[in-house]
């Protein structure tokens, strides 16, 4: 597991490992790695002779400063719980490796952003879009794999590569949630031991909307009155084109908040109920 601080260090190790026509496989991550994005590097390793990730909190896609300061940094942890795994490179740089200026080009999505996290979160997806852009400029992954635990983000990032021609196949792969079944993510640490319990009930939520949609008012009612601070969306929308009334498959979206921390999951509507 080769560590690569500058991008320079990146371009030599893929030129040395990837001469061969070795397939490139990527996960990007922003670290605090949990088991979730463990996952996405396990796959990573079936697919791909080179396995790469890269860990890089990306302040372009924070609309909230204060959320992008506060938000965990464990690079000595990310890279002990990546070494098991072996991956070939794992690319850890510094703010001013990614952006030593500011960039003078936007990727600015003109659909799918108009709902969901694009609503609430104005400019994040631009943020999105850039650096999945560069690092994909930089890796030139055969494959990437995303998680649908980011599932807006994950369509966008699928537009993004089929419009403007990336030659990088974007694999989906399911959101790992703790016991409870809460979603894994990196902002759970931010949690108090209570919180995280009332958190799973995002979860239970989305389980039984999918049971009954005539619930999803009052469950947004519900989720209030246990302490969940505000909600930015509990919605049914595609697939596919996010729409309200789609006409593909359909999924649950929930954000909400709890301790000041925003918290996302979602779930298939159109399919059985998860064990
Ligand atoms: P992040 O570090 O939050 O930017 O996430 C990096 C990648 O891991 C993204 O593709 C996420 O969708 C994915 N990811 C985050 N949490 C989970 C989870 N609980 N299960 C599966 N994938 C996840």
């Amino acid at each position: 597991m080769f560590v690569a601080k500058t991008v320079k260090e990146v371009r030599n190790f893929l030129k040395n490992e990837a001469k061969f026509g070795k397939k490139v496989s990527f996960v990007p991550t922003m670290g605090a790695l949990h088991e979730g994005h463990l996952a996405l590097v396990k796959k990573a390793k079936e697919i791909g002779e080179i396995p790469v990730v890269s860990i890089f909190v990306n302040k372009t896609q924070f609309n909230d400063l204060k959320d992008f300061e506060k938000y965990p940094r464990t690079l000595d942890e990310d890279l002990s719980k990546l070494e098991p795994l072996n991956p070939s490179l794992v690319f850890a740089p510094e703010d001013l490796e990614i952006f030593p200026r500011q960039s003078s080009f936007k990727i600015t999505p003109q659909n799918l952003v108009n709902c969901l996290c694009g609503a609430t979160r104005p400019g994040h997806f631009d943020g999105v879009g850039l650096i999945v852009t560069k690092l994909f400029n930089i890796v030139k992954p055969d494959v990437a794999i995303f998680g649908e635990k980011d599932f807006q983000q994950l369509a966008v990032i699928k537009k993004l590569v089929g419009d403007l021609n990336f030659d990088v196949e974007i694999i989906a792969h399911p959101t790992l949630r703790e016991a409870s079944g809460l979603a894994m993510s990196s902002r759970n640490q931010r949690l108090s031991e209570a919180a995280k319990i009332k958190a799973s009930h995002l979860f239970r939520v989305l389980c039984e909307i999918k049971k009954n949609p005539h619930f999803l008012s009052q469950k947004k009612e519900e989720l209030l009155a246990l302490g969940f601070e505000k909600i930015d969306y509990l919605e049914i929308r595609g697939e596919e084109d996010l729409e309200l009334n789609p006409n593909s498959l359909r999924r649950i979206f929930v954000a909400a908040y709890l301790e000041g921390v925003r918290l996302i999951d979602n779930l298939p509507f159109d399919n059985q109920l998860p064990n």
